[in-house]
């Protein structure tokens, strides 16, 4: 535990609330989007600003604390938070500025993604994020941020312009094109590694309203559905981003597809025709609307504080026999919640950008495999994580070793190279040019082969 004069030396020129162990707002603080996380900091540090990040850092290089960062509280691992050390919490950190002249915004870190847009679609603009608006805009972007104008613009990281990043020294350094290049480079994929990023200026476009939503059908067409949308993806240009999903509706289980034309509408109309032909839908809930109804679309499936459980790969190619292990558990979930499986197609402008252009490696596949089990019964859990695994193993023989860092849920060091795929050794010796000491290591980490003795925590 951290000495009690050393938390109150802190407390007095902190100028964010805290909370530590038994204290009013702890237990709400340390609390985290997925259930299956249950972890007590010894204090909870909410920070107002870049001081106060600056003064976290400083405490806990000081006392040889365990820091975990917090900012939109999504990982599915948990990483936000940490037990018996210092969890430094963004999340009152929301200060958002668009300039509409020069098409760019500045956030700060502790903004979700529907905040995010929320603010730049004031002005007709957005950028590319998430499609689930309680996401924390941090987290995602740093990580990569795939999403529904991601062909059309990029992933996140494509459109970041410049970071503020307070590093493990508890310097604040300033990263961009002629700025800290290698650290620039280095937080465009490299999750948390490198420093508490404590704001993100990114490059605006004129976005929406646009065509899409979703279109389902009974679970027994899944094998047909995926045959039709591999084809049809394969098509598709950079203003169509859609993904194929499993999902139970009303009790019924279902297969389709959730499409997003941020084109002309009538361009989108027309394109789109084919989802919903292609047999008779249980529900179609395509159509014209504003971006931000797109983009909150997916939020009622992922209620706070349910159980959550995934497996992530790239798969290799959507070939028949993918597909044929893929339609096999389409509505077998043990949990009407879950999402599972689920395939993202990446394509267009993320992936004309060179893997090693940015820390994030994967810019050459095409389908991305999800199984994303939800429910609510702890005493459910062996069961659902059992069903997720299975799942997961078989599509296996489709799967890359890689995987998006951001879906990754497994810690190992093998896993932590896949996921950094080409660009592992270069993010290495960054790691042991502006963290030897893997102070930031709660999160996708890069392991210094520099390191020194690790920070304390329980
Ligand atoms: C419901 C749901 C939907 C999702 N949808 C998408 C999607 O559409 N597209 C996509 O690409 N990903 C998606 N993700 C994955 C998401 O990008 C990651 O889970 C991301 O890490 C969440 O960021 P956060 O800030 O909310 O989480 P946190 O748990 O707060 O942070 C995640 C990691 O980032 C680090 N971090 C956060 N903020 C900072 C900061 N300012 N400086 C340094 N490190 C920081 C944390 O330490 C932690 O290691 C989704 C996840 C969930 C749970």
């Amino acid at each position: 535990m951290i000495p009690e004069s050393v938390v109150k030396n802190f407390r007095s020129s902190f100028r964010g609330q805290s909370f530590c162990p038994g204290e009013n707002g702890y237990d709400d603080a340390r609390t985290v989007p997925n259930a299956m996380i249950d972890r007590r900091p010894a204090i909870i540090a909410r920070c107002t600003g870049t001081a106060d990040v600056i003064a976290c850092v400083r405490l806990a290089r000081e006392h040889n604390i365990l820091v975990s960062v917090r900012g939109g509280g999504h990982s599915i691992a948990g990483r936000a938070v940490c037990d018996g050390g210092l969890m430094i919490d963004l999340s009152a950190m929301k200060g958002i500025r668009v300039d509409p002249a020069k098409r760019t915004v500045r956030a700060e870190p502790g903004l979700k993604l529907g905040e995010f847009d929320r603010e730049t679609q004031a002005f007709g603009l957005a950028t590319t994020q998430g499609v689930v608006p309680t996401v924390g805009i941090a987290g995602l972007t740093l990580g990569g941020g795939w999403g529904n104008l991601h062909a059309k613009y990029g992933l996140a990281i494509d459109n970041v312009v410049s970071a503020d990043v307070v590093t493990a020294d508890g310097r604040l350094l300033t990263a961009n094109a002629s700025e800290n290049e290698d650290l620039f480079w280095g937080i465009r994929g490299g999750s948390g590694n490198f420093g508490v990023v404590t704001s993100l200026e990114y490059r605006l476009h004129e976005v929406g309203p646009i065509y899409g939503g979703a279109v389902f059908y009974p679970a027994a067409k899944a094998k047909e559905i995926l045959h039709f949308w591999r084809e049809f993806s394969s098509e598709s240009p950079d203003e169509l981003v859609n993904q194929a999903t499993s999902i139970t509706l009303e009790g019924t289980p279902a297969f389709g597809v959730a499409a997003c034309y941020c084109g002309a509408l009538a361009d989108g109309e027309k394109l789109l025709q084919p989802l919903r032909k292609f047999a008779t839908p249980i529900a179609d809930m395509l159509g014209p609307m504003s971006y931000l109804q797109i983009q909150g679309m997916f939020e009622p499936f992922f209620p706070p504080r349910r159980l959550v459980y995934t497996k992530s790969n790239f798969l290799r190619d959507l070939g028949d026999d993918a597909i044929e292990a893929l339609a096999q558990y389409v509505g077998k979930s043990p949990s009407p919640c879950t999402i599972a499986p689920f395939v993202e197609h990446w394509h267009g402008a993320a992936t004309r950008v060179a893997p090693t252009a940015t820390a994030f490696p994967h810019r050459q596949y095409s389908w991305n495999f999800f199984a994303w089990s939800i429910w609510r019964d702890p005493a459910e859990s062996e069961r659902n994580i059992r069903w997720t695994r299975e799942c997961w193993e078989g599509l296996r023989p489709f799967l890359v070793a890689g995987a998006y860092g951001n879906y990754v849920t497994d810690e190992s060091e093998a896993v932590a190279r896949e996921a950094y795929g080409c660009n592992y050794d270069r993010l290495v010796a960054l790691k042991n040019k502006y963290d030897a000491t893997n102070f930031f290591c709660l999160n996708h980490n890069i392991k210094p082969t520099q390191s020194a003795p690790a920070a304390t925590g329980s």
